[in-house]
């Protein structure tokens, strides 16, 4: 697969899957912003591990949830790039404070739906001036709870990441006569700081034995198909959410 000359911005690519995809597009080809919140460290080490094997790639730091940092985002991404963003991945998010609904606060309900809601939505509109009629791709990282409901204390995350995936088609639609493809990619449980850090494990153990392919995925794996959908071989593929979750949820 080759994107050759592309640039591409990934939000959150400083760990995890958003690592994993900065990586997998740099390799392809494409020159690529990376997004972070708080650790410019590991945003750092994705950068240099891409410049390691000759790829472009510059670390920016901005909260997406925030309306004006976001614009700084895109203003820095314009400069870094050229004035021109081909692929927008909008991966930054996870679920955030998990408590059952009578628990929950409506500041951490609220705080959930900004960064996994109105994050990719300020980052789309931003990023629509940029896309290039005929050849973006816009791809947003939504997740199996979408659909499933999600685990224990997932109300909000799931609420939020429902939203992404509708969002998705919607936008399918509305850029379709620019001839700009929004897909999003579904990843189940994936081997990331979010499991490790925010899961028990106990509860992994018995996710993961519900897992037909018998394991849980790599941040490569789900990486995969965000840069399939970006590639040139997907440009008739629209409106689509493409599940990267070892045949864990299949309806
Ligand atoms: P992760 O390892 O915890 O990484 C999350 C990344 O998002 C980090 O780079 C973090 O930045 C960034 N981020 C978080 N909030 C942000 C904000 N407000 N603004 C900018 N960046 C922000 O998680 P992951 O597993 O790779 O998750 C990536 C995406 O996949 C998320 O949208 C998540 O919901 C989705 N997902 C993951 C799984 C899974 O099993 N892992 C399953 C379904 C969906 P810092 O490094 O600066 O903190």
């Amino acid at each position: 697969m080759s994107l050759k000359e592309t640039t591409a911005l990934v939000t959150g690519g400083g760990r995890g899957i958003g690592r994993a995809a900065a990586a997998a597009l740099a390799e392809a080809g494409a020159a690529v912003v990376v997004n972070y919140l708080s650790d410019g460290a590991a945003a750092q080490r994705t950068v240099e591990g891409i410049r390691d094997f000759g790829g472009r790639a510059w670390a920016v730091q901005a909260d997406v949830a925030d309306p004006a940092q976001v614009e700084v985002l895109f203003a820095e991404t314009r400069r870094l790039l050229g004035g021109r963003l081909d692929i927008l991945v909008n991966n930054a998010g996870g679920p955030g404070v998990r408590r059952p609904v009578a628990e929950l606060s409506l500041e951490d309900w609220r705080r959930c739906l900004e960064v996994n809601l109105d994050g990719v939505f300020l980052c789309t509109r931003a990023a629509l001036p940029l896309l290039p009629d005929g050849r973006g791709r816009v791809v947003n990282v939504t997740s199996i709870s979408a659909r499933s409901g999600g685990g224990p204390g997932g109300a909000a995350y799931s609420a939020a990441k429902a939203g992404v995936s509708n969002f998705t088609r919607a936008c399918a639609k509305e850029l379709g006569p620019r001839r700009i493809t929004v897909n999003g990619v579904a990843p189940g449980v994936i081997d990331t700081d979010l499991h490790r850090r925010g899961t028990p494990a106990e509860e992994l153990a018995a996710v993961t034995a519900q897992v037909p392919l018998g394991r849980i995925g790599s941040a490569g794996e789900a990486a995969a198909a965000v840069v399939f959908l970006c590639g040139e071989e997907a440009r008739y593929i629209t409106g689509e959410i493409l599940e990267v979750n070892g045949g864990l949820r299949m309806d």
